[in-house]
């Protein structure tokens, strides 16, 4: 892709950790290019796989690193999945094996949400920091017994902490496959549709829309897949040897985020 692809860009995705902030530290280029973004009248969004937190979660973060934020610059897993439900599951009764926060989100979106494994239509695996056996013996019962739709808010094995990592929706949705053979729709990076739903929300055609991040797998994937320009950052955990070994290409290499402010005009 030629260099002037990123002249052309109207609306910026970012991907937050290893591209805007590493964990608790925020990247010295950010709130300049935020704002040079914000001055030239162009549109920014942040985009996360995690559904563990809500908007509101993410603002106070944010907050916390300085940066501020509002509820219609955030694109996370939760509100496509809750997208994809209205389009495809409209008006169902959801189990929902995820956190307070994500059910409060589907409630929000007009959804009714239940405990009991009679009632349910759809099942949903978020990122469950509240996870307990009851619920992975519902969602197992459920799957064994019943031919129920079931959708996961986002695939990644591990979620990053402080000191290494945790088990995200993709680990116990293995755990679950192991004991039903059943996997589930997936909804966030690197599938398109978070993107897509930022495309359509702001009104911006693919090719002027840039997905940013710091993982080929997830982040330059779900770019790709939306025919967005995908650029992958180097200020998070790709290495240049993981970049080589990569079967997919992003179609820009940066160093940081940082280098977007010289296309910004
Ligand atoms: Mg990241």
């Amino acid at each position: 892709m030629e260099n002037h692809a990123l002249q052309n860009i109207d609306l910026y995705l970012f991907d937050m950790d290893g591209t805007l902030y590493l964990g608790n530290r925020l990247f010295d280029f950010t709130e300049n290019l935020l704002a040079k973004i914000k001055s030239a009248g162009k549109r920014y969004m942040f985009m996360t796989n995690n559904s563990s937190k809500s908007v509101e979660d993410y603002i106070k973060k944010l907050a916390t690193l300085g940066i501020c934020a509002t509820r219609d610059e955030f694109i996370t897993s939760s509100q496509a999945t809750a997208y994809y439900l209205k389009k495809y599951h409209s008006g169902k009764t959801l189990y929902v094996c995820g956190t307070k926060s994500l059910k409060k989100e589907l409630e929000n979106e007009g959804f009714t949400i239940t405990e009991d494994t009679e009632k349910t239509e759809v099942i949903v695996m978020g990122f469950d920091t509240e996870l307990n056996f009851a619920k992975l013996h519902d969602v197992s019962y459920m799957l064994c017994t019943r031919e129920l739709p079931y959708i996961a808010t986002n695939p990644d094995y591990v979620c990053p902490t402080e000191f290494g990592s945790v088990p995200d929706c993709g680990s116990v949705c293995d755990m679950i496959f192991n004991a039903t053979g059943k996997r589930p729709v997936v909804i966030g990076k690197p599938e398109p549709l978070m993107p897509i739903l930022a495309m359509e929300k702001v009104g911006v055609a693919p090719q002027n829309t840039a997905v940013i991040g710091d993982r080929i797998y997830t982040d330059v994937k779900s770019g790709l897949a939306a025919g967005a320009v995908a650029v992958l950052v180097m200020s998070g955990e790709t290495t240049k040897e993981i970049l080589e070994k990569s079967p997919d290409k992003p179609d820009f290499v940066l160093e940081s985020a940082a280098e977007l402010g010289e296309y910004i005009k």
